[in-house]
């Protein structure tokens, strides 16, 4: 599909094509709708093996930026870069100050933030070229690791599947297979363990799992097994799209709730397929949200306590998600993206009124005025 008719497609405003011969710097900025505010997402660094993969890439990812703001009550956009290249070899300081000068160019229509393949190093690159950055380090005014807060996050939003399904939030004594030992799971461990739940973890590297069990009791499962694992909730917090065709068969599990972007490998299919099989299904998007409103935070003078404080709303928010789920007899995925695209309608809507002043204030309120 030509770009134009993509763009069409999911209704995306804007792409950029940014190429820099002297840093070698190859990379791709989507702007999906700008509504609710400034698009705000981050750069991933991957190597694509096209151009086309790279591109598809970034208009996915930044539509669902949009989606997961809009949900979370962020008055923010959807936006995400890619950088084509090896995030091993190819990281230099030319390169992503190079990438802050487009950012940059774009005057606040986008925010930056670290993503898979790029990190704090890398942003305070960027923030050396662009304001237009956020997710930078602690020392100097940032938020830090997001982890914390997005791992709260997937745990209030696991509580009100609990409750949902079970009538109680307590997880004491419930069965949790965590797919993932990296930096959210060791957090998200940490509450499941405090609050009494019987832990089974997996990773691809025997470190992370060394590293996790410093500190919870879990029992250690084989990649592969972590689908037949006899748990009540599963959360997926590794990478993506493990929840798929030759996945699903094998779940006895009531609830799915976890930190990994793109969990379903077809949102449409096994979104329904989950319904069908009566999995109470949290969406990713919903319930990861977390680092969004972590790094947004940043944005208005950071505090940990606060960004906390809003991903707890995360709990309420799910509770909604499974309520239109259940009086429209839908998949919650289905029944989120409604959500999304209500609140981006009244909400955006009203922004076409001018109100002349900003509703934010700190270090990139202005960026709110348009
Ligand atoms: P991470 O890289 O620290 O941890 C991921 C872990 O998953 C790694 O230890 C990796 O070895 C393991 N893993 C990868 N594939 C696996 C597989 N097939 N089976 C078992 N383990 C596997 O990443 P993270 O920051 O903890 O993020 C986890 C997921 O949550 C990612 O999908 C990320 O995009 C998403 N996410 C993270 C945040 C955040 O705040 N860090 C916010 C939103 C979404």
């Amino acid at each position: 599909m030509e770009n134009f008719e993509l763009m069409e497609k999911y209704g995306h405003e804007q792409i950029i094509f940014c190429s820099n011969q002297e840093s070698g710097l190859r990379a791709i900025i989507a702007i999906h709708d700008t509504s609710l505010g400034p698009a705000l997402g981050g750069t991933r660094m991957m190597n694509y093996e096209t151009v086309d993969d790279a591109v598809r890439d970034a208009l996915r990812l930044s539509r669902t930026m949009t989606y997961k703001s809009a949900v979370a009550g962020l008055n923010f956009g959807g936006g995400k870069a890619v950088i084509i290249g090896d995030a091993e070899k190819d990281k230099n300081e030319l390169l992503f100050r190079t990438f802050g000068k487009y950012v940059d160019g774009l005057a606040g229509r986008y925010i930056t933030a670290e993503d898979v393949g790029t990190d704090v190093k890398d942003m305070e690159y960027v923030r050396m070229e662009t304001k237009y950055v956020t997710g930078i380090s602690k020392a100097i005014g940032g938020s830090g690791d997001p982890s914390p807060v997005t791992a709260y996050g997937v745990y209030v939003g696991m509580k009100a599947c609990a409750k949902a399904k079970w009538g109680s939030d307590s997880l004491r004594g419930r069965k949790v297979a965590v797919q993932g030992a990296g930096h959210v799971s060791r957090y998200l461990c940490e509450h499941l363990y405090n609050e009494g739940a019987e832990i089974y973890v997996t990773d691809i590297y025997e470190e992370k799992l060394k590293q996790l069990l410093e500190t919870i009791k879990a029992h250690i499962v084989k990649p592969d097994e972590i689908y037949e694992t006899d748990a009540e909730i599963f959360a997926p917090s590794g990478l993506g799209q493990s929840i798929n065709d030759s996945t699903i068969p094998k779940f006895k599990f009531e609830i799915i709730a976890g930190a990994a972007n793109n969990q379903l490998e077809d949102e449409t299919k096994h979104g329904s397929l989950l319904h069908e099989k009566g999995i109470l299904y949290a969406p990713d998007y919903v319930v990861n949200a977390g680092g969004l409103i972590n790094v947004a935070n940043e944005l208005e003078g950071y505090r940990q306590d606060r960004a906390m404080k809003q991903a707890e709303s995360i709990y309420e928010i799910v509770q909604n998600v499974i309520k239109v789920s259940k009086e429209e007899n839908i998949p919650t995925t289905v029944a989120s993206n409604r959500i999304a695209e209500k609140r981006l309608k009244n909400i955006g809507g009203i922004r076409k009124i001018y109100s002349g002043d900003s509703k934010f204030s700190g270090r990139l309120g202005e960026l709110a005025r348009r």
